[in-house]
Parts: C-alpha cells; structure tokens; sequence
C-alpha cells in the first residue's frame, strides 16, 4: 500500500480522560468549520464510568438518529451508574451520529451521510465518515465487547429483538448468542446475509469484539414496553458481562430466530398506498397475502396483491403507507 493511502489518525478528540477510574461526562469534538462557525466543532456526548477492574465495553445508540429507544436508555445508563458498581469501564455515546440525531433523522442533515453505512470510515471524509473512523480507530481499538442500539427508525418498525450479523469466529459466535439471550429481549434474531458490510457491527466483529445489534421499536417514536426493554437490556448485557451486579429478570424467555435471504423479504414493486394483511408479530407461510397496493390515482384499477415467499413471523414492517417501488415493505425471521 502506498502511503498516501494509508488513513490517517481521526481528527477528533474526547474532551474527557477516557482511562482514569471515576465517572466522566464531555463530548467528542469533531472539527467541522462552517459558514456560521468558522473554527467550529460538532460535540458528540461521550461518557466514561470506571470502577474496578474488568472489560472494557462501548454502548452507542444515535447511529441512526431517528431511533430513540437506546438513545433515552443510555441517557439514563450515564445519570445512574456510578464507578463503585462497575467492574471495568464502559463508553457510553447515546447520540453517535449528533447531527442526525439532533434534526430526528437517519441520515445527516450536513452531509447526507449514513453512519451505519460508511465504517470503517475515513478521517479526511465528510463528518459522518470522520465519525466511523473515530468510532473504529479510537472507541473500538481500547473495548472488547459492544452493543449499538438500534430501532426501526422513521420508516420501519420491529418486534423488539437484540440484531446481530453471525460472527466469522466460532468462538465469538458463541459469546455473541449467550449475550443475546441476556439481553432478554423478546426475540434474538441472527442476520445470515446482512444488507452492508459497512455497519458498526461489520467493523466491531472484524475487531474480535463480542458485539451485536439491536432493533426495539420503530415508527420514529418510542413506548414504555419497548423502552423497557432498551432500559432492562443494556442493564442485563453489563451483569451477563459481569461488570454490574443485578440486572432486572426479562418478562419471558427469548426466541432465537434468524433471517436468511430475499424469500424472507416483501418489497413494493409499484407506487401507492399499501395495505398490510398481517401485523407485527403474526406467523405466516410461504404464499400467504402479505398486503396489496392500492392505486389512489386510479380509483377503478384493481389493486397490486403481494404474498410472502417464505414461511416465519413477521418482525418487521413498513410504517408509511405511501410506498414507491424498492420501498421494504415488511420481514420476516424463522425459527432456527
Ligand atoms: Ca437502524
């Protein structure tokens, strides 16, 4: 490689010590010069709480701005845990991607970028790509294990369920399914073929980090069943990691289930209104109407029918009525 290729160190900078014990709270800042502020710099919240010793574990949510259970439940994670109850040190940033998480949207409003798309990132890039490579190069390099908090977002709504792409290492395969299953979320739900390799989760797990995802809700909002189980979770992931020492019981055991492919995905070919035929949560077999799209333009066209092509429960739907074609309508997950 020549080293003009080789990135460089990340130009952002923690204004708090991210190593000494105690509980610390700042902001990362990342130089972004402006019209309106010329030597500006955007501040990401970050948060250190360190007791004795232990692993070292980085909880992020506000990757996807619109998504807001993990964002509140790390907010009240920084505000309650304290240094004398923490065996090791946990990073907290509950609004990774600040600017998307500021305006309530997935994306960047200043650069148009997706977090979640664009790791292992790139120093010298647009600030959301400055962000990954920080994230990768700094936040990743000095923890083990990470959980990102993730939720339907504006467009989607999910089964509340710990996400997670299956590990390369068989090891950490097995690490990353018993932590699932602390998490105690309704569902765990494991991604054999997952939509980008340019996630946070794709660049923890190629860090050997014990790691996984979420999705708890969705719609762009958040409710007390699916904020609890953002607020029990992360709770839960520090005691099975043994660095907190109680963690509230989950409601009911977890279902593992996995996604594998397109037979497990419904997508709107056409433009319209769609009407779903099942809800969150329904079990439903290959050839089973999924919804159908209605054309409002044309009121005496018969509308477009959609089924399933494999059989599961739904986990995942569309919130929007209004669809165009490429639109994800819904999927599902299969027992494993
Ligand atoms: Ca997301």
């Amino acid at each position: 490689m020549n080293s003009a290729t080789v990135p460089g160190p990340s130009p952002a900078r923690a204004d708090i010590d991210l190593e000494a014990p105690g509980k610390r709270v700042g902001h990362v800042r990342l130089p972004h010069s402006t019209h309106e502020s010329a030597y500006g710099w955007i501040p990401i919240p970050i948060a250190v709480i360190r007791g004795g010793a232990g692993p070292s574990v980085l909880l992020t949510a506000g990757n996807h701005g619109d998504e807001y259970e993990g964002q509140i439940a790390l907010l009240k994670l920084i505000r309650e845990l304290e240094p004398d109850a923490v065996r090791g040190r946990v990073i907290v940033l509950p609004r990774l991607n600040l600017p998307a998480a500021a305006a309530g949207r997935r994306t960047s409003p200043i650069d148009d970028g997706n977090l979640n798309r664009l790791f292992p990132g790139d120093p010298e890039g647009t600030p959301t790509a400055q962000i990954a490579h920080y994230v990768d190069t700094v936040l990743l390099a000095q923890t083990e294990a990470s959980l990102d908090l993730h939720s339907g977002g504006s467009s989607l709504e999910y089964v509340p369920c710990a996400f997670g792409r299956v590990p390369p290492d068989p090891e950490i395969d097995k690490r990353q399914r018993a932590a699932m299953i602390a998490f105690g979320a309704p569902l765990a739900i494991r991604v054999e073929r997952p939509q980008t390799n340019r996630s946070l989760s794709a660049a923890a797990l190629a860090r050997g980090h014990m790691h996984f995802s979420t999705e708890i809700g969705g719609g762009g909002t958040t409710r007390p069943a699916t904020q609890a189980v953002a607020d029990e979770g992360v709770r839960r992931f520090l005691s099975h990691l043994g660095m907190i020492a109680e963690a509230p019981s989950p409601a009911a055991p977890t279902r593992f289930m996995r996604v594998i492919g397109a037979e497990h995905y419904v997508y709107a070919p056409v433009r319209g209104l769609f009407e779903p035929a099942r809800a969150l949560g329904d079990p439903v077999r290959a050839g089973d109407p999924a919804g159908r799209i209605h054309f409002p333009e044309e009121p005496g066209r018969a509308p477009h029918e959609l089924r399933f092509a494999g059989d599961g429960m739904l986990v995942c739907r569309r919130v929007p009525s209004l669809v165009a074609p490429g639109d994800c309508l819904a999927h599902l997950a299969a027992d494993v």
